[in-house]
């Protein structure tokens, strides 16, 4: 396995929720001496710093300040969050009279027959009491804990035949025998140092325990939970953090709550990035606007690849392949922001990068899915290109990606954030 994939999947297995990515990312920000700017207070940035900010603990904006004049931002953005069970208020509820099963509902829209008879775990924060204040911690219980078993074939002869899941029915896991009623919080409470009475509330969610693998004949593939989109994180943010100076800002945005539309305060759809652009610039005497017109976007998250078994659900022409570089995105009515101007910008920064690309369509009487760019340039009106790399099984909690793609990205991402990129009369400049 490549220094690169082991570093993402150990990335992977040790962010089972958006909190904890923007956990783990933010150490690495602080060991690189990054400076923690607080919403609530005064933001006392100068040329040639390095700074964070975060919402909620799990969308994350990291920037740097060139030392002297520079005439936008360079951005990119990716998200946190992926589809996972979250364990209701009441986190039990009994069975049969001898099973107690955690009860849950879903976050986002993920493929629930992935979820079966595999080996789960519980994460997530919660909120304490502790030394008279309300103290908000993430957990994570770290061992086996609980499974949603299948039907035996012998009792739904069917089951082959196209399978219908009723949340409330079929994906409820077995946590434990009878006696385990009221176990999940005192399990919580013990996770976050506390004593069960002093846990106050929580936000936990399921997660697949099985490890990323890398697997192929010549091991050309890696397979993992969340690589939608841990995988375009982690990508932007190694060439954000390895990037030498360009003639621009360098920003990184991370936001929660893509798989359920972006619109929470933390998401996309929010005031977030808009926000902190305009502090940035307020903090340095720039103006906000000049700044924003000088700027760039590009939104990276995974793309569907060919698929081996159904590669008619591809376009005939964009059909993206793993391993085949970045996917740039189009759409005719602008889900994803891609044009030929940004088109242009993005492919220009890979040829220089020496990284292949690839193009993406939904296949034309699809629907697809929607991303971040268009919700984030709602806020923050940027030109902005769509990209992505190329994976199968997307929403499954197991999925699969090129091995040699994560490096394509951050070779990229480093080359974007190292240009000089700049509006002119005549053209773009890079
Ligand atoms: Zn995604």
């Amino acid at each position: 396995m490549t220094e690169t994939n082991r570093k993402l999947l150990r990335f992977i297995d040790a962010s089972p929720t958006a909190w904890h990515a923007c956990a783990n990312l933010i150490s690495r920000l602080r060991e690189e001496g990054y400076t923690e700017l607080r919403e609530t207070e005064g933001w006392d940035i100068r040329p040639g710093g390095k700074y964070y900010v975060c919402r909620n603990a799990s969308s994350l904006i990291a920037f740097r300040v060139p030392e002297g004049e520079f005439p936008g931002f360079l951005m990119m953005a990716a998200h946190l969050d992926s589809p996972l069970f979250k364990l209701r208020g009441k986190p039990e509820s009994p069975s049969a009279g001898v099973y107690t099963r955690l009860s849950v509902e879903r976050y986002g829209s993920m493929l629930c027959a992935p979820w079966l008879d595999r080996p789960l775990s519980v994460a997530g924060r919660v909120t304490v009491r502790e030394g008279g204040k309300l103290v908000t911690k993430l957990i994570n219980i770290e061992r086996d804990l609980a499974l949603i078993p299948n039907l035996a074939i012998h009792m739904d002869r069917t089951a082959n035949d196209g399978r219908k899941y009723d949340i409330k029915v079929d994906m409820l896991p077995l946590f434990g025998s009878e006696k385990a009623a009221g176990r999940m919080e005192a399990i919580a409470a013990e996770a976050a140092g506390v004593r069960p009475e002093d846990l106050v509330s929580t936000d936990l969610y399921l997660y697949p325990r099985t490890p990323g693998v890398c697997f192929g004949a010549d091991g050309e593939y890696i397979a993992a939970p969340r690589l939608d989109d841990l995988q375009c994180a982690f990508g932007c943010f190694e060439g954000f953090f390895s990037a030498q100076p360009g003639k621009n800002a360098p920003l990184l945005c991370l936001f929660d709550n893509e798989e359920v539309g972006s619109t929470t305060k933390q998401g996309a759809n929010s005031d977030f990035l808009a926000d902190a652009l305009r502090r940035i610039c307020e903090a340095l005497g720039r103006d906000f606007y000049r700044s924003v017109s000088s700027s760039f976007m590009v939104s990276a998250d995974n793309a569907h690849a060919v698929h081996p078994n159904h590669p008619e659900y591809a376009d005939s022409q964009d059909r993206p392949v793993m391993n085949g570089g970045i996917v740039i995105k189009h759409h005719a009515n602008q889900k994803y922001t891609t044009d030929a101007v940004t088109e242009a910008v993005f492919t220009e920064i890979c040829r220089r990068a020496g990284v292949p690309v690839q193009h993406y369509s939904n296949r034309a009487d699809l629907r697809g899915g929607s991303t971040l760019g268009n919700i984030s340039t709602s806020h923050v009106s940027v030109d902005s290109v769509d990209i992505g790399l190329a994976q199968l099984a997307m929403h499954s909690c197991y999925e699969t990606a090129g091995a040699a793609d994560t490096d394509y990205l951050i070779r990229a991402a480093r080359c974007y954030y190292e240009s000089g990129f700049r509006r002119t009369a005549e053209g773009i400049e890079l």
